[in-house]
């Protein structure tokens, strides 16, 4: 990111979310944001996911500027190479798990066989240790195991980076304990996060640590550097 900015403009007022943002982030990198309510977090991270634009600066992926890609093109990055978690978990109701964590290869712009999907879904819900409960409706379970579920979803694509908003907020220490190392265990596979928390014991996990306030980073601690 160089010099990203974002502005979101109502009727009457104008917020200034994100000022003059740079940012590299190295593949395989894992970086914590931290700051006080309304510093921009959430924002930072759409404009991460491609989930919203910026108003200013430069968002380059691989040295694609995402600027210059049309909306499909920007939904087809978006879905081969990023995953969401969010605090709410955003789980549909009406489908079953296995169904909910499908989804994501549903929407994709790839074919998958039924054999695929339910050979990724299964590989997926086996990871977070939710394969027991395939059938189950998203209502039938603990705010943990939804958690689990959304993180599943999340890794169904095979995503090169994961973004994560607050994935442990709604949950109780020991659920919250058991999300984090799960997405400890994906960046020492390799995967590269990006995820905003508050508690200070998960954020120092990260290699990169980064504190906003006021839509810009005011500290960025590299504590062991990615190559
Ligand atoms: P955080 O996640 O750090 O709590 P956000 O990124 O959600 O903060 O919001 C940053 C600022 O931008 C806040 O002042 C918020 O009110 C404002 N904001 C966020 N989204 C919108 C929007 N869609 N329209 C108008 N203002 C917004
Ligand atoms: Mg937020």
């Amino acid at each position: 990111m160089k010099a990203i900015s974002k502005v979101f403009e109502t009727e009457e007022v104008e917020t200034h979310a994100l000022k003059n943002i740079d940012l590299i982030i190295r593949s395989g990198d894992y970086v914590s944001i931290s700051g006080p309510s309304g510093c921009g977090k959430s924002t930072l991270l759409s404009i991460l996911g491609l989930l919203d634009l910026p108003t200013g600066g430069e968002y380059l992926i691989e040295g694609v500027n995402t600027s210059e890609l049309s909306l499909d093109e920007t939904a087809e990055l978006r879905n081969s190479k990023i995953g969401f978690i969010f605090q709410s978990f955003n789980l549909i109701d009406e489908l079953s798990v296995s169904d909910n964590v499908a989804l994501p290869l549903q929407y994709s712009t790839q074919k998958f066989s039924m054999e695929e999907i339910n050979k990724r879904v299964t590989r997926c819900l086996d990871m977070v240790e939710m394969s027991h409960r395939m059938s189950h409706k998203p209502n039938q379970l603990s705010g943990g195991q939804q958690q689990r579920v959304a993180i599943a979803r999340a890794l169904v694509t095979d995503p090169a980076i994961l973004l994560v908003d607050e994935p442990t907020g709604n949950l109780d220490s020991s659920s919250g304990d058991k999300v984090m190392a799960i997405i400890d265990h994906l960046n020492q596979n390799g995967t590269t996060i990006c995820m905003v928390t508050h508690d200070p014991r998960y954020a120092d996990k990260a290699k990169t640590k980064l504190k906003l306030l006021d839509g810009t980073i005011t500290q960025e601690e590299a504590l062991r550097k990615a190559i």
